[in-house]
Parts: structure tokens; sequence; C-alpha cells
């Protein structure tokens, strides 16, 4: 078969590798539109759970991913200035360039032939392929290009993210909770490097406007962000790598694929920083996709069909958790009232996902705290 994966995030260099694994006589191309080591944004987290999918089917990628790598075990959430600790959430954590390199290994080390440095920007680049995989993230061009088969939406939501980094050091997955004269700014930090961690922060657009971001530079806006968490960054700087103001876009498709065209990672569906899972998502629609090969063969519409069958249920539910997710850092600002243990209890139940008994198996010493509270704090 020739295979072009239009994208080289996660999503289309894992499945790269997979096929060209998995059948050295096909042709695999990955066209990336960027140069080689250029990247957006620092560090990303991928639970446990995610990367025991990885090992099922890659065990030596699963060993270069996890290899040294510090997990987190715990996470923390600040509100009103105290903290509240959340036992057994445990994260790996990775630059994403790291996460990048790694994969490109692994598909060169395959014979897989990366393209840098080459966008695609009609689909006369792709014509005489067997498969085309447009890999190319949340506001994918191939999408674009056939809009009226995909009927792709865009849900855009109203809260403002930046992603910066900071040589701050964070020894657990913090949010962090932080309340100014403007309004409300939130803060999801964590450590991935020795170095280095993320830090995003993230405002409702109440917030945002009186504070007026929009009007700032970049520079001024870092500035702002320092000072709404002096207290959390103890002096350290804010780090800009063109951390602009952005608002992040819910993505579905009606259709899933058309002819010999599938959609794959951000580029067929997003989930949202909050619930860290897109890089699991993508990498788990490459395995799926790479499974309706091994099991249909050459036979192009069979294994889309199959892909689709098989991989929407999960993706569906991993996206409706996201936007409850979503949802409540939109409307986190009517629970601050709440006391830090039962604030912390309830963005733990946020998603729906997590019943009282899953908690108390899960973090014993939290739903304690929880149960030992006045009911007025409780909220
Ligand atoms: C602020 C923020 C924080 C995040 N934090 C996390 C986290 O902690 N954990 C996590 O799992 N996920 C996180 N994510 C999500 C994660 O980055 C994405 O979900 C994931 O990278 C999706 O992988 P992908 O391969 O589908 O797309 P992408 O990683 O977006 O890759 C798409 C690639 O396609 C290329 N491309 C685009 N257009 C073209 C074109 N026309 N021609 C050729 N190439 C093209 C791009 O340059 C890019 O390399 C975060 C996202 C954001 C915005």
């Amino acid at each position: 078969m020739r295979i072009a994966v239009v994208g080289g995030g996660p999503a289309g260099l894992f499945f790269a590798a997979l096929m060209k694994r998995h059948e050295p006589a096909h042709e695999v191309r990955v066209l990336e539109r960027d140069p080689e080591d250029a990247t957006y944004g620092w560090g990303v987290v991928l639970s446990d759970v995610a990367l025991n999918f990885v090992k099922d089917v890659a065990p030596d990628l699963h060993v270069a991913l996890t290899a040294g790598q510090v997990v987190f075990d715990r996470m923390r959430i600040v509100h009103r200035g105290e903290e509240v600790i959340l036992a057994r959430n445990t994260f790996y954590r990775m630059a994403r360039l790291d996460l990048l390199r790694i994969l490109q290994r692994h598909c060169r080390a395959a014979g897989v032939t990366l393209e840098f440095g080459r966008r695609v920007a009609d689909l006369g680049a792709l014509a005489g392929c067997d498969l085309v995989v447009a890999a190319d993230g949340a506001n994918s061009t191939v999408r674009s290009l056939l809009s009226e088969h995909f009927a792709p939406t865009l849900d855009l939501r109203p809260n403002w993210l930046a992603w910066y980094g900071t040589p701050r050091a964070f020894d657990a997955l913090s949010l962090v909770f932080r309340q100014n004269a403007d309004g409300l700014l939130i803060a999801h930090a964590y450590t991935y490097s020795p170095t280095l961690s993320t830090f995003l922060v993230e405002t409702d657009p109440d917030t945002f406007a009186r504070a007026g971001l929009g009007a700032l530079s970049e520079a001024e806006s870092l500035r702002y962000c320092e000072r709404a968490f002096a207290d959390d960054l103890g002096g350290a700087p804010l780090l800009s790598n063109r951390s602009q103001w952005f608002r992040y876009a819910i993505v579905r498709n009606r259709s899933w694929h058309h002819g010999n065209v599938v959609l794959l990672g951000d580029a067929l569906r997003t989930g949202h920083p909050s619930i860290g899972s897109g890089t699991r998502l993508a990498m788990q629609d490459s395995i799926a996709l790479f499974r309706a090969f091994e099991r249909h063969g050459a036979d192009v519409p069979a294994a889309l069909a199959g892909f689709e069958r098989a991989r929407r249920p999960g993706s569906d539910e991993l996206q409706a958790a996201a936007v409850r997710s979503t949802e409540w850092y939109e409307t986190v600002r009517a629970k601050l009232h709440l006391h830090p243990v039962a604030f912390a209890y309830d963005y733990m139940r946020r998603t729906g996902r997590v019943s009282h008994a899953d908690l108390r198996r899960r973090d014993p010493a939290l739903v304690a705290a929880y149960e030992a509270l006045p009911p007025a704090a409780g909220g």
C-alpha cells in the first residue's frame, strides 16, 4: 500500500510506525509542515492508563516513553491559599518535543519516510495514494478541503488559555485557583524535565475583559500572570513560546472517513487540556486504525468502516467527559465558596465518571476529610 500521513504529531507518527513495522512492503510517508524539532508548547502529561495501551501494541515504544521517567502519583489543588492532596492520580510527564523525537526515531527505524517543511495545501499532493491519513491537528487542512463530506463542528469554548513554561519545580501535578481584583485565574502546572514545568493559565471571559488581557501584548500578559501567581512561582519567571491567549474548540465530525481519506487525532476530535487526554486520544486512534488494517488487510473501505465502528463509542465517551470537565472550569466561580476539601472533592467528580464509592477506594483520606466537614462547608 502507498500511505500518506499528513501531520507529524503523535497521532500521525505513531500510526505510521505501527503500519510500517507490521508490513515493511508498505510505502509510508509523513508530510509535516514544520521543520524538524519545531514544536509549540511545553510538556504534556499522560496517564499510566494511556501508556498501558501503548504497551500492548508496541512494548519497545512503551519502554522508550517510560524509561527514566519520574511519575507523579498525586495531585494538589490550591484553593483559598490552602493545599489539598489527591492521592493515586498517576501521570507520566514529558516534553512534547521528546515525545515527538521518540516517535520519529521509531518511524525511521521502521523505514517510514519523514518529510519536514511539507505543508499540504490541496488534495493534488496526495494523488495516487491508497490511503491518506489526515492527522494534521485541530485546524486540519485536509478536513477543511473535504468539509462537505466530514461535516465538522467546532464548538469554541468561552474560557481563555495561555500555555507558558517556568523553571519553578512542582512536586505534584498542581491546580491553583487564584482570585484577584479582576476575578479568577487558574494554573495547571507540572514539572516535566529537570529544569522546566508547564504552566497553563486559564481564565473566564469576565476576568479576561476586566483585566484587559485582550489588549495587552504577549509580554504584558505574561507579567500579569506572574503577578497573579506570585505566591506559587516563588520569584521564578514565566517563559513564553508563542504563548498567546487562545480559546479551545471542541472538534467533532459527523463522518470519520471519505473515500480513502480518514481523520485521526485532533483532526478527528479534540478533548480539552483540562482533562489532559488529547495525546492519549490521538495515540488510541492510531492503535485502533492500525488494528483495523491488521484485520482487513489492504481492503481500505472495510478497514475505515471497521475503525469507526470500533473506535467511536470509546472516543465519544471520553470526549463527553472532556466536555463536562471543560464546563466545570467554565462555571467554577459558583463553587469558590466551598471549603478547599469540598472543592477538591467536587473537582474529582466533575466528569461524572468517578462515583463517591470509586473515590473512597482511590483516595480514602480525601473522602474521610470530606465526610468530616460540617454540612455548610460541603456546599
Ligand atoms: C494548551 C494545551 C495543553 C495540552 N496539554 C496536554 C497534556 O497535558 N496531555 C495531553 O495528552 N494532551 C495535551 N494537549 C493536547 C495535545 O497537544 C493534542 O491533543 C495532541 O497533540 C493531538 O495529536 P495530533 O497528532 O492529533 O495533533 P497535533 O499534535 O496537533 O499534530 C498535528 C501536526 O500536523 C501538522 N500540520 C498541520 N497542518 C498541516 C498541513 N497542512 N500539512 C502538513 N502538516 C500539517 C502540525 O504542524 C502538527 O505537527 C494539550 C493541548 C493544548 C492546546
